[in-house]
């Protein structure tokens, strides 16, 4: 049973203004149910970093998308997965947990980044390109449709960009879709030809440096954490550019007490909880797909088993093999067991 007063006093830290005891209250008695519900149904409710602080309390598992979508893997005895995220990392869970149900409680919940690469588009531009670079290579990051994972060569996620581009055989690497990460790779890998896709998240290319200036000479001890999908100027400033678990990793085992986490606000609201000891300022912008997700949708989902992701054979084969190269680039001992399954 959740305490609305215990729930206030963490959920607070997050936002005094909005977690009054009226609010959670009502939220107490819907987490309530949805314990419940994940309990009948053989449930697993995994959330992003950036979703709200509430969905937190009822989430068996939260990290960044890979991460969840390895979890997604391992939780065998789960009949459903309840993806509190984004529409892309839903289909990545069913690529890598094709047996289970995956049911994103709210389907209108996509992503800017991803949207900027059509499937369609992306496989005429490596048509194209590969009649002027015969080596081409196709890399994508985690963000972006399973149609367009099925097109590439290798998936990426912003931890492992470089090292899977540095592994790849092809000098000339069409990157897709985030501009920003495909500058990154090139400045760290001058040595290959990266041809960018022209995608940017609205989230981090609204953070500005004179931001993160401004908040660093009010306090000049702070460690400064910037997701690699923000702008060069804005990394440029970073004490160290992480993916949202790294920065969560970094936050927690760093003896530092204060911290800027340069990215999505959620990230923030999460630490903030988790480490009630140290200080978290920000310079964050709010993703407003990812605050779809609310737990009166998560609740209507458990009732129904909807809306169901699901994915046509080729994409899901296609998008299979591009996670699978990934691992077997980087870190082939973490393939996961149902990919692993299908090595040939
Ligand atoms: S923060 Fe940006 S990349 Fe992440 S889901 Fe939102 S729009 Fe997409």
């Amino acid at each position: 049973m959740f305490d609305p007063e215990e729930l206030q006093k963490k959920l607070i830290r997050a936002d005094p203004g909005f977690y009054t005891i009226d609010v959670c209250r009502d939220m107490a008695r819907k987490l309530d149910r949805i314990a419940a519900l994940k309990s009948e149904r053989n449930a697993v409710l995994l959330a992003h970093n950036y979703q709200r602080p509430e969905i937190f309390e009822v989430a068996d598992y939260s990290g960044d998308s890979l991460g969840l979508s390895l979890m997604a893997g391992e939780v065998e005895e789960a009949e459903v997965i309840i993806f509190c995220g984004v529409h892309f990392m839903a289909e990545i869970a069913k690529v890598v947990s094709p047996s289970k149900k995956v049911i994103l409680p709210n389907l209108k919940a996509g992503c800017s980044l991803a949207d900027t690469a059509d499937a369609e588009d992306v496989r005429r531009r490596i048509e194209e390109l590969r009649r002027q670079y015969p080596d081409l290579g196709v890399v994508c990051y985690v963000n972006t449709t399973a149609a367009v994972k099925a097109l590439c060569d290798s998936c990426c996620t912003s931890a492992n960009a470089v090292e899977v581009i540095t592994a790849m055989p092809n000098k000339t690497i069409l990157y897709v879709p985030d501009r920003n990460m495909a500058a990154y790779a090139a400045k760290n890998l001058p040595e290959k030809t990266i041809i960018p896709w022209d995608g940017y998240c609205y989230v981090h290319e609204e953070i500005e440096p004179e931001t993160v200036q401004s908040v660093r000479k009010a306090h000049p001890d702070m460690k400064i954490l910037v997701h690699p999908e923000c702008r060069d100027d804005v990394i440029k400033l970073a004490d160290a550019a992480l993916s949202t678990s790294g920065m969560v990793r970094y936050a927690r085992e760093s003896e530092a007490q204060d911290f800027l986490a340069v990215t999505e606000c959620g990230l923030s609201d999460l630490l903030s909880i988790q480490a009630p000891g140290k200080h978290f300022y920000r310079a964050c912008k709010i993703c407003h797909f990812m605050k779809m997700i609310t737990l009166d949708n998560v609740l209507k989902s458990l009732e129904t088993l909807q809306p169901e992701i699901t994915l046509p054979e080729d994409v899901q084969a296609g998008a299979e093999r591009s996670i699978r190269r990934m691992f077997e680039l980087t870190s082939p001992e973490k393939i996961p067991a149902s990919l692993a399954s299908t090595i040939d």
